[in-house]
């Protein structure tokens, strides 16, 4: 019987991105998933990207991924949102076409080597004698054998339908839940929870009144999201945005009863910060109107999904409800709302590489680790994938910190707090957001790909291209010397202070831009717009970014401490019941991590500390060490 090295349970936007990721660092690799025409559905809204979650694709491209050049093939409306405010606010996102998403996803796995696609539903976990991962069962008991399994199962886990007070067993709309790997997981230990989230109908565009609603085209020259596409080829359309009424509202508090998040049907929790309309309606009671943004499903479907309205509130509610917004008063509802509840395991199980602690060779991607959003779940599978692989070869862990890259931010932050809500990327999680950006996503992780592999040569060609055309270009600006009265004659309001300024100098005045400079020496206009777009950035932030680079390395000091994994916390003196009782649980790898557990003082804190360097001459106790990225 074969025995691959890795093999990927789901192919959804964490078990694409896992399988692809393991077979190009050359793992033989399987990917078992329900049906092969659902690889790379989409769940739920249309779009990829958008704030945090554009610098997340972009993170995925930089190393190697494939949700970029998904996205690319597949967008019908690219805009980058927050374009006007701050470069770590900008949010890359676009529309995309369903169909077009899932041929494109499905075409690139196919192109994969390495890589052997099954349909097959899973409904258990191999373990070898030693208690290690080996593989996994298949519904009809087939065993297919592997020391690396990534299990990236999404919504299905136990998964429940709500419509009203109608509950049906399912893992998304039309397709049956899983319930063995859940059992399995409990009888294991693990700890599981409960989540939901939700969706709205979706509607037949023919019968929706588009005349008076305002309307939103993308951006003049649509931006890729992958550093290796030139342009977006496929025709762009528009949105178009209506909102709610008081009489929709009216409705909605009527029926409040009939809604399984207010009867108490739902016990799972909801995600915050994308709430349902019923929420909306109950949370923000004083708005008088929601925003709906109606985005088409792709170029050649006319369904329209209605962003803003997700409810689990009954059909007939639903379809009342569309009667009080204008332009849908006679939209045809093609496919209710829904909620779904569904088990994920507390991520606290797992290690900054994904595996589980549990069971050594098992790794969990995506929606299960209790995140929501395409964008989370492909960044998860990514580096599950890449550990995954270099596992299999021997090879040492791949992780990303904090200051390097939001996908270590989510990781860091799931492995470490956990989480009690669905988790969804947000800039503010960042600390060092201003190095996180969505444009220099290839110059933090290019070179860091391509030395585990992840990486085409291609890829490192043109990162290393725009990273000379950077150096190049900071070389001929810091050339350019102008005094205070030459920089008043072109224009810049500087200082008269008889201080000679350069090109770089004159770039750190928020009002002066990189265009300005090249209109008064053009042969700059060479410099290729990336590497003009980081040097403004970097000259416009520079004494912020190098107050970030100093909080940086402070960090990087303390993540260098690292923490055995077997420590006994017991047997530290000075460290409260409470904080003993924590860091046994959490068990952080280094002491950066130990910092952020809630509740952790610094005086816990420093009793580690003072009782590793202690025990670090004394061969048989852990040392204090520097740790494994
Ligand atoms: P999925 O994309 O769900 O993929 C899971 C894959 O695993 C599927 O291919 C499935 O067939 C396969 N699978 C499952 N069990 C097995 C098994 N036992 N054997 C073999 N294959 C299996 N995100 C947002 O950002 N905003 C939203 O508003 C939002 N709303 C959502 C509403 C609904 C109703 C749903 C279902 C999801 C919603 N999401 C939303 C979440 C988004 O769809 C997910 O976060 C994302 O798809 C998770 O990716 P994943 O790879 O973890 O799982």
């Amino acid at each position: 019987m074969k025995i691959y090295d890795v093999i990927v349970v789901g192919g959804g936007h964490a078990g694409c991105e896992a399988a692809a990721a393991a077979a190009r660092l050359g793992a033989e690799t399987v990917l078992i998933t329900h049906r092969l025409e659902t690889i790379g559905e989409m769940s739920c809204n249309p779009a990829i990207g958008g704030v945090a979650k554009g610098t997340l694709v972009r993170e995925i491209d930089a190393l190697g991924g494939v949700m970029g050049l998904v996205a690319d093939a597949a967008g019908i409306q690219f805009r980058v949102l927050n374009a006007s405010k701050g470069p770590a606010v900008r949010g890359p996102r676009a529309q995309a076409d369903r169909a077009l998403y899932k041929a494109a996803m499905q075409a690139c796995l196919a192109e994969q080597d390495n890589l052997t696609i099954m349909a097959g539903a899973v409904a258990d976990l191999a373990v070898d004698d030693a208690g290690n991962a080996a593989g996994v069962v298949t519904e009809d008991g087939e065993t297919v054998r592997g020391g690396r399994v990534i299990i990236t199962t999404g919504t299905f886990l136990g998964g429940l339908i709500h419509i009203g007070t109608e509950q049906s067993p399912a893992g998304r709309m039309g397709e049956a839940p899983e319930h063995g790997l859940s059992r399995r997981f409990s009888a294991m230990g693990f700890a599981l929870g409960r989540l939901k989230t939700g969706t709205p109908p979706r509607l037949d565009g023919t019968t929706i009144d588009w005349r008076g609603l305002d309307v939103q085209i993308g951006d003049d020259v649509p931006k890729p999201f992958s550093y290796l596409t030139a342009h977006i080829r496929n025709p762009q359309v528009p949105c178009h945005i209506t909102h709610t009424t008081e009489a929709g509202h009216e409705l909605i508090r009527e029926n409040l009863d009939r809604a399984p998040i207010y009867s108490g049907a739902i016990g799972g929790t909801g995600p915050r910060y994308c709430p349902s309309i019923e929420d909306k309606v109950v949370r923000f009671a004083d708005r008088p109107r929601h925003q709906i943004f109606l985005e088409p499903e792709g170029l050649d479907d006319d369904t329209i999904y209605p962003n803003g309205i997700s409810t689990s509130l009954p059909r007939d509610v639903q379809e009342a409800l569309l009667k009080t917004i204008p332009g849908l008063e006679s939209a045809v509802m093609r496919r209710p709302g829904y909620a779904i509840e569904y088990d994920f395991i507390d991520p606290r199980e797992l290690r900054p590489t994904l595996e589980t602690r549990r069971l050594p060779g098992l790794y969990l991607a995506g929606q299960i680790n209790g995140t929501t959003g395409y964008e989370e779940a492909a960044a998860q599978g990514l580096v599950a994938g890449l550990n995954a692989a270099r596992a299999a070869s021997g090879a040492d862990a791949f992780v990303l910190d904090r200051a390097e890259a939001m996908i270590g931010v989510m990781i860091d932050d799931l492995v470490t707090l956990g989480t009690r809500e669905p988790y969804r990327m947000f800039t503010s999680r960042a600390e060092y957001r201003l190095n996180l950006r969505p444009d220099n996503a290839d110059l933090r992780l290019t070179t860091k790909g391509d030395a585990v592999g992840s990486v085409s040569s291609e890829r490192r060609r043109r990162a290393k291209e725009k990273s000379d055309a950077i150096d190049g270009a900071r070389g001929r600006l810091a050339r350019i010397r102008v005094t205070p009265p030459e920089a008043i004659k072109h224009g810049f309001a500087v200082r008269q202070d008889g201080q000679v300024r350069s090109g770089l100098d004159l770039l750190g005045y928020s009002s002066i831009s990189f265009d300005d400079l090249k209109s008064i020496w053009p042969d700059l206009s060479d410099i290729p717009a990336a590497a003009a777009e980081q040097i403004e950035i970097e000259c416009h932030y520079a004494p912020y970014l190098a107050r970030q680079k100093s909080e940086i390395e402070a960090f990087r000091r303390e993540s260098a401490l690292s923490l055995p994994l077997d420590l006994d916390y017991a047997s530290i003196g000075g460290l409260s019941a409470e904080a003993r009782e924590k860091l046994s649980h959490v068990r952080p790898e280094t002491l950066a991590a130990a910092a952020r557990i809630p509740g952790l003082t610094p005086a816990a804190l420093t009793a580690v500390l003072v009782y590793l360097r202690a025990h670090e001459s004394d061969s048989r106790r852990p040392r204090v060490g520097v740790a494994e990225a």
